[in-house]
């Protein structure tokens, strides 16, 4: 390999889906130069290439692309925050590259700029930004996608563009302030696009808030589930809960405690591993007794947040539990209840949840933590495996995530259709009903398999398939995709599919960019 020229390796792209296509050369840029230089390479030799920023995209492919033969583009290495220097609360725009992690932007913030936090995910702390974000991901206060703009790429044609008014170049004072530009914003054609690879754009940062609380309510009585959702959706038209508000089914939130649940029971109460899963159990049956739970924040100047809570009591108050959580009540719940734990199963169990939870109230605040990975990794066995390495472990994980309409109602039959066609696989649904938008929630909903034994691997690959054809049959659609399900997602009689064909003749007219992801693989006849 000569100075300067990205390097080469081998990555292997099995992965927790259990759809995967082997070893694959890999590339690695670390300089836009380089990507430039790779996408020039892949032209020559009439290869694809299939860019990923830190490739963890767990239960939707990871790192592996939806064709045969394309090489992956690895860009984890250009991991820059470029205007470093200049970030501060009066200018809260970091301008990163692809390779920078959740980690990474936590730790800068909290050293240099600790007033300043962004929206985090629920994934691992070595999850990037830039990736999730073009793949549409959602953090806990919205969709990754509103926080980006002023995109570099690095288009198909090997043309470096820049959208919005960073066109005007870095030193322009608009270049990373003012997010839409002039003429049709072209950062859209990016998002779940493939017509180039991005090599940086400008990240809003947000102001730490004077107050942030967590707001949990559990529904008394689940056939009301459907006005839970429409009251929900009120209080986040209205801006009282303004981020994302989470309603995750009982074995959502059973299997999110579970693994923090039995490390307390196991290292402070002394339980021994015959007895955990079963006292673990109870402790959940006595914490997380209701089948949905709703978990969201509440932030703003302590008038403000006291004003939010008695608006959500007043909305909600009536049919769920409402329970405010911060820190510090977090804290002295757990002082409180620890010295108890081995005199009364109720400071038990409540101690243990303490434990469990306390990692993931950060995440409202934007404190990344590969708590979740965690658990799965405990699920499978290897409890000590670090986050990053779940797709080598026995972890069967997939996706598969409808948009669906604001409206209680339609979501409670939809989801009750879904739950019918997992158990038609003996499939039990690990389900979080995501309030995203002022009009749209998503459903984020997974099967959860081992994928040491082929039978289930292959059963999960069937559900997974009859779920989708439920949620088409209904006229619904996942509002992010898998590399194995690209080709029935995309259609060639569709016009907008076509529409999305005809833009790679003017972004990557020789089709080198991810070929067949959200897009056609080759020209319609
Ligand atoms: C327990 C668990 C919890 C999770 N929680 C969340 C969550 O809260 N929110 C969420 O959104 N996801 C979540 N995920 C899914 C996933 O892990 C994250 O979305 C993760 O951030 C995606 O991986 P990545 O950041 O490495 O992106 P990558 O895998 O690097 O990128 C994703 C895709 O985007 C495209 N892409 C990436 N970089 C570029 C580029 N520079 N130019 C052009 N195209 C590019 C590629 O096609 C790539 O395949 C979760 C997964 C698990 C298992």
């Amino acid at each position: 390999m000569a100075k300067g020229e990205p390097g080469t390796t081998r990555r292997n792209s099995r992965n927790v889906t259990g759809w995967d296509r082997g070893d694959l050369e890999c590339w690695q840029a670390r300089t836009v130069d380089q990507v430039k230089a790779c996408v020039d390479r892949a032209r020559r030799e009439g290869r694809a290439l299939y860019p990923i920023s830190t490739g963890l995209n767990w239960g939707y492919g990871s790192a592996t692309p939806p064709r045969d033969g394309a090489v992956l583009l690895d860009l984890s290495g250009m991991n820059r925050i470029l205007n470093a220097g200049q970030i501060s609360e009066a200018n809260p725009v970091a301008v990163i590259e692809p390779g920078v992690t959740q980690r990474q932007l936590h730790e800068f913030l909290s050293q240099f700029c600790p007033r300043l936090s962004f929206n985090v995910t629920g994934s691992s702390v070595d999850t990037s930004i830039l990736g999730n974000a073009l793949d549409r991901g959602v953090g806990y206060l919205g969709p990754r996608r509103d926080d980006v703009f002023g995109l570099e790429v690095v288009t198909g044609r090997g043309v470096l563009l820049k959208t919005g008014f960073r066109r005007l170049g870095e030193d322009s004072p608009l270049a990373h302030a003012h997010p839409y530009g002039l003429g049709p914003m072209l950062d859209g054609l990016f998002f779940q696009g493939n017509y180039g690879v991005v090599t940086s754009a400008c990240l809003k940062l947000l102001p730490r808030p004077e107050r942030s609380v967590a707001v949990s309510l559990a529904l008394r009585d689940v056939s009301n589930l459907g006005a839970f959702l429409d009251g929900l959706a009120l209080l986040k038209r209205l801006g009282v809960m303004g981020g994302v508000n989470h309603v995750g089914n009982r074995a959502r939130t059973r299997a999110s405690m579970m693994s923090g649940v039995s490390e307390y029971l196991g290292i402070s109460c002394g339980v021994a591993d015959a007895d955990l899963a079963a006292e673990a159990d109870r402790a959940l049956a006595t914490v997380a007794p209701y089948e949905w739970t709703s978990l969201g924040g509440v932030a703003g100047s302590a008038a403000q947040v006291r004003a939010a809570i008695a608006e959500v009591r007043r909305v909600l108050g009536g049919m769920a539990k409402l329970t405010v959580v911060d820190d510090a009540k977090l804290a002295a719940g757990f002082r409180l209840l620890n010295p108890l734990r081995n005199i009364w199963p109720w400071a038990r169990a409540n101690a243990a949840a303490i434990s469990a939870i306390r990692p993931l109230q950060g995440l409202a605040d934007g404190r990344p933590t590969d708590a979740a990975i965690t658990n799965l990794l405990w699920r499978y066995g290897q409890p000590q495996a670090a986050g990053r390495e779940l797709d080598e472990s026995r972890c069967g994980l997939i996706f598969i995530n409808p948009a669906l309409p604001m409206d209680g109602a339609a979501v409670v039959d939809v989801v009750d259709g879904m739950k019918a066609v997992a158990a038609g696989f003996g499939h039990e649904l690990y389900i979080t009903l995501n309030i995203e938008t002022t009009t749209s929630l998503v459903a984020v909903a997974n099967l959860l398999f081992d994928r040491g034994d082929a039978a289930a691997v292959a059963n999960a690959q069937a559900c997974a398939r009859g779920l989708w054809e439920y949620l088409r049959g209904r006229g619904l659609e996942v509002y992010r995709a898998r590399a194995d399900m690209m080709e029935s997602v995309v259609d060639p009689q569709d016009p907008f599919w076509r529409t999305v064909w005809e833009l790679k003749s003017v972004f990557d007219p020789d089709n080198l960019i991810a070929p067949g992801r959200y897009n056609l693989a080759q020209a319609p006849v």
